[in-house]
């Protein structure tokens, strides 16, 4: 692909014309594909006439809104790398993503304004904030759309300048700048094609964060690009969402196992006509092959397909193609996508390649490998070796027919005497029980100095009397005994990320 980002997905637009790009699905506001076309051009030539010129990082900060992709793609026209910020971020996490990034700019919306300010006053650097709405003193998006000045002409090399700078989850350690040039994710694009047949008709709900790399992917780029109709929400709450899905008649969801899971076991799931959906994609995290049938069967969907990928492969390499999710083995979470190479080397003696059957690390070599991590050569450098093959940190077999499943993050495996346990088997299993709502298992060190299982569980409001031994009795009956949980604590609420993780670091920290 040798266009840059927004030529390559708007490109379209003037043809979808009067086919709503975007709506709004908590008050209906909706953009048709003409007006994030024009709309897009006019702020990147705001945006110019403030000052913005060709390699400054724009930060952007806002939830999932109907404006977000014309401040995206106008931030990039006018040459610049979009950053992408957490909304829920405090001043001082956001202030430090700024500094990392060297944002000279920020995008936010009102109700952030605050925090954005305080953030960019401990950052520096900030030549000026904007909104997408508006605030008194505050150049907005809307203000941009009125201007006369001429659309920037930038020269973009889709090869080498970065289009976004999305940050890591931090799931393992700090989120890390991932600098994705134009080209990286417009040939993921093209890759993933394959899964997303979205075309006009298509209504994809946007419930996961446009500012991660999934949400920014499936959620925004592909659709707007093979024009279909997004319906956004600004964060995942079970009622709204299901209403939404109900009243914008969505025909796919792209969602994570945390959704997955809700949908599969909430009681409110029966209260609403989900009928119009036609297929479900899960990813992001480790999700149980029992669970994905469970929700599956009860929407009465062909069975659920998974993809899987990483902030720096821009972000897939695997997926189930939409034609072929009934004959797809469960819990694969795809084959290997176009032009994209994979080995899985032996987690004991690296330079070992695996053959099919056999679990080891994923390494992944191809055209979406990220250009790099942002100022941290070395991390890169650990991450990518010379002859460019990016190790994932992730276990994974494939079986004869190339199908991948995955099994777990290398450093996620709890060492118990000798055996690997996965948390994610074990919290696959423990979700199985009708008793238990959410889990989540990390290794623990014991009074013998043992690294053994812990699992987090929340109990089903109808659960309250379930016991820990009861639970451990679950499992010692269905697993082999090195993998058995040997301590349980209950929690009302599994922490994750806002792409659906489950932050085991901070389960650690508390033990
Ligand atoms: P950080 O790298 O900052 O610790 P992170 O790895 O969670 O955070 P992301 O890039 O958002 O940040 O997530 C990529 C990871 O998500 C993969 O390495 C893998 O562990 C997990 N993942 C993605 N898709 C799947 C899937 N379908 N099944 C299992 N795990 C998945
Ligand atoms: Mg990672």
């Amino acid at each position: 692909v040798d266009q840059p980002i927004h030529e390559f997905v708007l490109g379209g637009a003037a043809e979808f014309g009067d086919t709503p790009a975007l709506i709004d699905g908590t008050d209906g506001t909706t953009l048709s594909y003409e007006q994030v076309d024009r709309f897009h051009r006019k702020v990147a030539a705001g945006l110019a006439e403030a000052g913005v010129r060709k390699g400054d990082v724009i930060a952007l900060h806002s939830p999932n809104t109907v404006a977000f992709p014309t401040a995206f793609y106008a931030a990039t026209r006018a040459g610049a790398s979009v950053t992408t910020v957490h909304p829920l971020y405090t001043p001082e996490e956001f202030a430090r993503q700024l500094k990392d990034s060297a944002a000279r700019w920020i995008i936010t919306v009102s109700p952030l304004l605050e925090s954005a300010r305080r953030a960019a006053e401990l950052a520096g650097g900030v030549q000026e904030i904007f909104v997408c709405d508006s605030a008194p003193g505050h150049r907005s998006l809307i203000d941009m759309l009125a201007t006369t000045a001429p659309e920037p002409e930038v020269d973009i090399d889709p090869a080498e300048d970065t289009a976004a700078l999305p940050y890591s989850s931090g799931t393992t350690g700090v989120p890390k700048g991932v600098m994705l040039t134009h080209r990286q994710i417009a040939t993921n694009l093209v890759q993933l094609d394959a899964a997303v047949t979205a075309g006009p008709g298509e209504r994809v709900l946007a419930v996961l964060p446009f500012f991660h790399i999934y949400g920014l992917t499936a959620l925004m780029n592909a659709p707007l690009r093979k024009g279909a109709t997004v319906v956004v929400l600004p964060r995942f709450e079970l009622d709204t969402f299901l209403a939404a899905i109900e009243k914008h008649r969505i025909t796919a969801l792209y969602v994570a196992p945390p959704i997955v899971l809700a949908l599969a076991k909430h009681p409110a799931v029966d209260n609403y006509d989900l009928s119009s959906l036609k297929y479900l994609i899960s990813a992001a995290a480790p999700l149980d092959a029992e669970l994905a049938a469970a929700c599956s069967r009860r929407l009465n969907l062909p069975p659920i397909g998974q993809a899987y990928g990483m902030t720096e492969l821009s972000p897939g390499t695997h997926v189930v193609p939409l034609d072929a999710m009934s004959e797809a083995p469960p819990g694969t979470v795809g084959k290997l996508i176009a032009g994209t190479e994979m080995r899985i080397v032996s987690l004991d003696d690296p330079g070992k390649d695996l053959g099919v059957g056999e679990a080891g690390e994923i390494l992944i070599r191809g055209p979406q490998v990220m250009k790099g991590y942002l100022g941290r050569p070395d991390d890169t450098a650990s991450l990518i070796d010379v002859d460019g093959w990016l190790h994932t940190g992730d276990v994974g077999h494939v079986d004869a027919d190339g199908w991948l499943f995955v099994v777990d993050r290398v450093k996620e495996l709890i060492k118990y005497k000798g055996f690997q346990v996965a948390p994610a088997e074990l919290e696959a299993l423990l979700l199985t029980h009708p008793g238990i709502a959410d889990a989540a298992v990390i290794g623990v060190r014991d009074d013998n100095g043992n690294e053994v299982p812990r699992a987090y569980v929340v109990r089903q409001p109808s659960a309250r009397d379930l016991t820990e031994s009861e639970i451990m009795m679950y499992v010692a009956e269905r697993v082999a005994p090195y993998k058995r949980v040997r301590q349980v604590t209950f929690l009302d609420a599994v922490p994750r990320a806002a792409s659906g993780k489950i932050l085991r670091r901070e389960l650690r920290e508390r033990a």
